[in-house]
């Protein structure tokens, strides 16, 4: 691949700072080392700035920018609408029968996947390079920045809706306790007494037309979700119609922040970003299962080669990956990732170290390329189809991360 002659457009505001920091990802023959970082991290939430990040009115001019100066290339087009009424935007680049399918930030603290989409959309989009022009003819790409608008504008995880307007929504619910879900009071740090909502990535559910249930609320962890909420309901209608035109979604990629101080085990070194494959037991796709149904079209193999693909070209320039570790018991089929590779595409997790309250936008930087190479691998081993040679079992053979049991940690 030939990296050398990639140009990828640093993102001009509000990242103005990135500026003076040598891209990795830039016009230049020369291989860059990133710079080490910092040995020493906290999980203490801080109160820090998130001005640094791409807000959501920020987000929105530079999408039409890039649609502007691609001439054509870059569709962007409005999807759906969070509760709150922000508009939900998906970007396509590219005419390929391959669909790439990415979204960014359903949980709204957890950013750098953001700034990522805007660097691959502008490049692929406007690129004459032979590397661009390959990719555009093979892949359709199709990027949902801020699929959780509102939360990203509280900065927090959860999405601002109250169970009294999901009940508004779908009546047949009135009177049941709020889904397992449902973020009220103080959860994971934040505080949601005036403004509940949901964890939106347990939302999801391999049935597609799935209506909700009175008796499938409030449900469990081990229980898909039941699209109760505007943004989930969007992203499943991206994902149907796209099935509809294109006959299949071959991958998803969600992008999301974990824990400030997971490390990587092979050295002990803090890691930039972790990738998975779908958190579904192997034992509930036997004869009787949970997930029978699902066994001839689930994407495991996929979704690892997709991730192995990831690590890889993290790795290769310098950033610093691993496998993010689920115990074979782990199962949570409301994830989107989780839903999705059940009916078919293959999907994988990103997880970058540290989110906006615990490390805010120290090393978004080094964050934000490690992310956008390892989305550019991935996409240039579906395009070229190498990513079917990968031995899907040397997942297993990645670097972990020190934090074994990755259950309780936030994702
Ligand atoms: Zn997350």
């Amino acid at each position: 691949m030939p990296t050398a002659r990639r140009v990828l457009p640093l993102l001009m505001a509000p990242l103005a700072i990135a500026l003076s920091v040598p891209s990795a990802v830039a016009s230049t023959s020369a291989p860059i080392t990133p710079a080490a970082p910092p040995a020493e991290c906290s999980d203490e939430p801080r109160d820090l700035p998130t001005w640094k990040f791409v807000d959501y009115d920020e987000m929105r001019r530079e999408l039409a920018r890039i649609e502007r100066v691609s001439h054509g290339r870059v569709a962007v087009e409005v999807a759906g609408k969070s509760n709150r009424g922000r508009l939900i935007h998906t970007a396509t680049v590219g005419t390929g029968e391959k669909v790439f399918l990415v979204t960014s930030e359903i949980h709204g603290n957890e950013k750098t996947g953001t700034t990522a989409l805007l660097r691959i959309l502008d490049w692929l989009g406007t690129s004459g390079s032979p590397e661009a022009k390959r990719l555009r003819s093979t892949i359709t790409f199709v990027a949902v920045p801020k699929i959780n608008p509102d939360g990203a504008e509280l900065d927090r995880r959860g999405n601002d809706i109250t169970w009294a307007e999901v009940e508004k929504d779908f009546p047949q619910l009135a009177g049941r306790p709020p889904a397992w879900n449902y973020l009220n009071g103080m959860q994971q740090g934040d505080d949601y007494t005036q403004r509940p909502g949901f964890d939106l990535n347990r939302d999801f559910n391999p049935e597609l037309d799935y209506v909700p249930r009175p008796e499938d609320v409030p449900g469990t962890s081990a229980q898909p979700g039941w699209f109760l909420n505007p943004e989930t309901q969007t992203l499943r209608d991206i994902y149907k119609d796209l099935r509809a035109r294109h006959g299949a979604v071959d991958a998803y990629v969600d992008l999301h922040h974990q824990g400030a101080c997971v490390r990587e085990d092979a050295q002990g070194r803090l890691l930039d970003v972790a990738v998975d494959y779908p958190p579904l037991p192997d034992v509930f796709f036997e004869p009787g299962g949970k997930y029978a149904k699902y066994k001839d079209t689930y994407a495991k193999d996929l979704s690892k080669q997709l991730a192995i693909s990831a690590f890889r070209g993290m790795d290769a320039h310098g950033y610093i990956p691993a496998r993010y570790p689920h115990a074979p018991t782990r199962d949570i089929p409301g994830q989107v990732r989780s839903s999705l590779a059940l009916i078919g595409t293959g999907t994988v997790l990103f997880e970058v170290r540290g989110q906006t309250q615990t490390m805010g936008h120290e090393q978004s930087e080094r964050f934000t390329r490690a992310v956008t190479e390892g989305l550019l691998s991935m996409l240039n081993d579906l395009s070229t189809g190498a990513v079917l040679d990968i031995d899907p079992d040397s997942f297993e053979q990645l670097p972990g991360t020190i934090e074994d049991d990755a259950d309780d940690t936030v994702e």
